[in-house]
């Protein structure tokens, strides 16, 4: 019996054929992952998909080897090759790291891809477009931008991934998103990914996907509980040298630290380099090269921080990320999964360190009701050796829940009294405002009564 299931699980019952099967098997890729395992066969078969997972759970692969396998099946013998297959993701590295995907996936298919994406001349890209591309993997104001141009078309698209659509959403594209949906021929096959599936989100789904299969993995229990977290509550002033003090640390090999802007990310850079810490940053005002260097760098582990703003380390995908460092926290409690799902890649474990200022225990409170895991905090006094020891330690010591429960109801106080806080505000104003009615009102009919 449990023969016959693993059996069932192996690439080889998804229906792939074999210039695939060769590939996954010199990648060492010896078991589906669960989104894989839902999604080949469905694809394959032609259903639109909609998934919910994250990245790190082998979504990548999930809807490229099904449309390699199609495209490799009905390869036109015209020349010219039309783009037939539109992969749209928000960021350029993301986009990057797709198009290399499909490069080791299409090993052994004669297919052409090309990855489009701002921040950098458009020669090079338009040049490949005009060689005729199977597939193109793009961020969707390049795209638009080339389209308008008439230097690339979407007549012939026959498959359209959206991957990341919550995120798409996050950072404003979900205009371009839509024109370039609108631009699709409608007989098409659809997969869209995201990793969380909000309102809007679902629209969006509705709107661009035909009696989907839906699909969705634990990805975001399953890494997260191979995540130590940590949260440190810190005084602002005292961020710096508490980061200082983590990064001197050996245990720490490959370090991605989250700062919330581009310029404080740049002014952390600075100071880290004065001090002699070895680091780079990536953000949206860096330009492509640098991006890319920078990450290049970290990968092949010439650094070993990195310096990040969440638009920016959208997509890294480096396996040996040991230790996330939330410097700030998240704006949002998904940008908390996202960023700690940066580390414990490809079955790894991973430890994920945040510094909470004070005043920020409510954005700490969404994210334990997020995750559904009551965080371990810690005081910044306390030494450095007790920090490291309780990375380590396992987050349900009873002991420590009990703290946390009280530090939870204190934290549900504290909403429950902001609530109450904002209420009693606007009913002095409704009262002010009667007041200011009633005297005007006196007012007049004294004048009135002379
Ligand atoms: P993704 O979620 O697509 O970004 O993939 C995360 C990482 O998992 C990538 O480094 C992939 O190379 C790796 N990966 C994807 N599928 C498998 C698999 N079936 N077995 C082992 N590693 C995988």
């Amino acid at each position: 019996m449990i023969g016959n299931l693993l059996e069932k699980t192996k690439f080889e019952n998804l229906n792939l054929n074999s210039p695939l099967l060769k590939v996954l098997n010199e990648e060492g890729y010896d078991y589906p992952t669960p989104i894989q395992f839902q999604t080949i066969p469905s694809a394959l078969q032609g259903s639109d998909i909609l998934g919910v997972a994250q990245t790190g759970t082998g979504k990548t692969a999930a809807f490229t080897l099904p449309i390699l396998q199609k495209l490799n099946s009905t390869q036109s013998r015209d020349k010219f090759r039309h783009p037939k297959a539109i992969i749209l993701s928000p960021t350029r590295e993301l986009t990057i790291q797709i198009n290399n995907s499909i490069k080791i996936y299409a090993k052994y298919i004669a297919l052409k891809h090309v990855a489009v994406f701002g921040g950098v001349k458009q020669g090079p890209q338009v040049a490949l477009l005009n060689k005729g591309v199977d597939i193109i993997v793009a961020t969707p104001g390049r795209l638009l931008d080339l389209i308008n141009q008439k230097l690339c078309s979407l007549e012939e698209i026959k498959y359209f991934v959206l991957d990341e659509a919550d995120r798409m959403l996050d950072m404003g594209f979900i205009r371009d998103v839509e024109k370039i949906v609108n631009l699709l021929p409608k007989k098409r096959q659809s997969l869209f990914f995201s990793a969380t599936m909000p309102k809007t989100v679902a629209k969006l789904a509705d709107n661009i996907l035909k009696n989907p299969k839906k699909v969705k993995v634990k990805s975001t229990v399953t890494p997260i509980d191979r995540i130590s977290q940590s949260v440190i509550v810190i005084e602002p002033q005292e961020k710096i040298s508490q980061l200082v003090t983590l990064l001197n640390d050996n245990s720490l090999k490959s370090v991605i630290v989250f700062i919330k802007t581009k310029h404080k990310a740049n002014r952390v850079c600075q100071k880290l380099t004065q001090i002699g810490i070895v680091t780079d940053v990536i953000h949206s005002n860096k330009s492509q090269s640098a991006r890319q260097k920078a990450l290049n760098d970290f990968k092949e582990g010439k650094i070993k921080i990195l310096l990040a703003t969440d638009i920016a380390a959208r997509g890294i995908d480096v396996e040996a990320v040991s230790h996330i460092i939330n410097f700030d926290m998240p704006s949002t409690p998904e940008d908390y999964v996202h960023r700690i799902g940066r580390t414990a890649r490809a079955g790894a474990n991973g430890i994920a360190i945040s510094l909470c200022e004070p005043s920020e225990r409510l954005k700490l409170f969404r994210i334990e009701e997020l995750i559904n895991i009551k965080l371990n905090v810690i005081k910044s006094e306390r030494s450095k050796l007790e920090l490291i020891e309780n990375f380590s330690e396992n987050n349900q010591n009873s002991n420590k829940s009990e703290v946390r429960n009280t530090n939870f109801s204190k934290i549900k106080k504290i909403k429950s009294l902001k609530v109450v806080a904002k209420k009693t505000k606007s009913i002095i104003k409704r009262n002010a405002k009667k007041d200011k009615l009633k005297s005007k009102k006196k007012k007049v009919e004294r004048k009135i009564n002379g």
